[in-house]
């Protein structure tokens, strides 16, 4: 299947095939048809499938079609209105998608624009007030914005809710429901979630209509890419491990996962001590700090950029040869999404946890969930407490150089079952572990 098969506007397709997008991704050739006939979408993906092309083309056409037919699109005597709004999360992500409509729309004459917080309100209101056509924000910039009468939702004929399951974790379900509550009820919605638990079914049910649902699963295809190990290590030997494992890997580019925002400034601290440049990018540095290490990192100039979950869900980096997660997440499926970080557009990447004592409840998690055991790294230097040693390495395997261990382990992802049916199981990690959201709104 191509884009012209999908009956696209033309403008939009030269856009594409300047871009090089020869084909559709799965959740563009599944949800397109269905936007394009109007109709109310809930797409269970993430980021990395292609969502916002998968969404953003079909409003853009419709844009672009209706333009056409009125044949003006808002002089200065017409300015134009808000007709589509799609809300997300972080300030990354609303960046990365406000750069995709631009490329995606770039030779329809659509504006848009994107607003968040943390930063002056003073440009964003100006662009508002110059008219856009497409808004994409962060719920609580858009309230305040809402809430002091530069935005008003009266014309929207498009509204999308963007990871609406990290939107809740974020704390954002009372501004949401605020925001839907300012939405025309004429409209079509499209409602995205990378997981399906009961409060985002009833939040879906709040928004939607009649409507069509989308599953693309990205997890499981790209953690059979993924070449996966685990070390035992104390907590306190974490940071000499991974200085060890860095000096390893001098010329790839390494995202390391912290749990939390204060963990990712020690470990950014810890690593220039041992001279290593990084990075820490999460909800408490400044939308410039946060560019700037991004942009860095996405150059290649800065090899290592520390991350917090909600802060990495907007990196789109394909030259990723490594991540490490630094501390094990106490959500499964936050696992599969962080080694989804890597594998994506090389053929395999690698993934080292650093797993204490206290985490090994969370690794059993994860295990289930993927249903598979994570190999054991053989011995490293830093092993000194006895609880290390404890859980001795069963077979150990170093994924990197050993041919015989990615056999192995891509034997044992070719019998792994669906995602899907492992989502269920990780339902209960996820109860058990409760203490998530840490991050800031943005
Ligand atoms: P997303 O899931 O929207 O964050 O997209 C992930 C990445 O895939 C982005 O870098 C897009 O530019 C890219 N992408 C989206 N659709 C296509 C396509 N049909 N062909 C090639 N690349 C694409």
């Amino acid at each position: 299947m191509t884009f012209k098969d999908l009956g696209l506007a033309a403008p939009i397709l030269d856009a594409l095939e300047g871009l090089g997008y020869s084909n559709p991704t799965p959740i563009q050739q599944q949800a397109i048809p269905i936007l394009l006939k109007r109709k109310d979408l809930l797409g269970v993906a993430q980021t990395g499938t292609g969502k916002t092309a998968a969404f953003g083309i079909p409003i853009l056409h419709h844009l672009y079609e209706a333009k056409k037919q009125n044949g003006t699109n808002g002089g200065h005597s017409n300015k134009r209105k808000i007709k589509a709004l799609i809300v997300t999360p972080t300030r990354e992500l609303a960046i990365q998608i406000g750069e995709s409509i631009t490329d995606y729309g770039k030779y329809t004459g659509i504006r848009n624009t994107v607003i968040f917080g943390g930063v002056k309100q003073g440009k964003q209101v100006n662009t508002l007030k110059n008219g856009v056509d497409i808004l994409v924000a962060t719920p609580g910039r858009l309230l305040d914005l809402m809430n002091q009468g530069f935005i008003t939702l009266r014309d929207i004929e498009f509204a999308v809710l963007d990871e609406a399951d990290q939107m809740l974790d974020m704390g954002f379900i009372h501004d949401i429901k605020k925001i839907i509550a300012k939405l025309p009820s004429q409209r079509q919605s499209l409602f995205f979630s990378a997981t399906m638990p009961k409060d985002i079914v009833a939040l879906s049910r709040k928004i939607l209509g009649d409507f069509e649902q989308v599953s693309i699963q990205p997890e499981q295809a790209t953690a059979e890419k993924v070449e996966q190990g685990v070390y035992f290590v104390s907590k306190k030997n974490k940071t000499k491990l991974l200085v060890h494992l860095l000096e390893e890997h001098p010329r790839d580019s390494v995202l390391v996962f912290s749990r939390t925002k204060h963990g990712a400034n020690k470990i950014v601290k810890k690593l220039d001590q041992a001279g290593i440049r990084s990075a820490a990018i999460h909800g408490n540095k400044s939308q410039t700090a946060r560019q700037k290490a991004l942009g860095a990192f996405k150059e290649g100039k800065l090899k290592v950029l520390v991350a917090t979950d909600i802060a990495a869900r907007g990196i789109d980096v394909e030259e990723l040869a490594l991540v490490i997660n630094f501390d094990l997440p106490n959500v499964s499926e936050t696992y599969v999404h962080r080694i989804g970080r890597t594998g994506r557009a090389s053929a395999s990447g690698i993934a080292l946890s650093f797993c204490d004592v206290e985490e090994r409840a969370y690794l059993r998690d994860i295990e289930k969930l993927i249903k598979q055991e994570v190999p054991k790294m053989p011995e490293h230097p830093f092993t000194d407490s006895d609880e290390d040693a404890q859980e001795p390495a069963h077979q150990p395997r170093k994924p990197r150089n050993s041919n015989q261990s990615r056999n192995n382990n891509r034997n044992r992802n070719r019998n792994r079952n669906s995602n899907r049916s492992a989502n269920s199981n990780n339902r209960n990690s996820r109860r058990r572990s409760g203490n998530k959201g840490s991050e800031n709104r943005s």
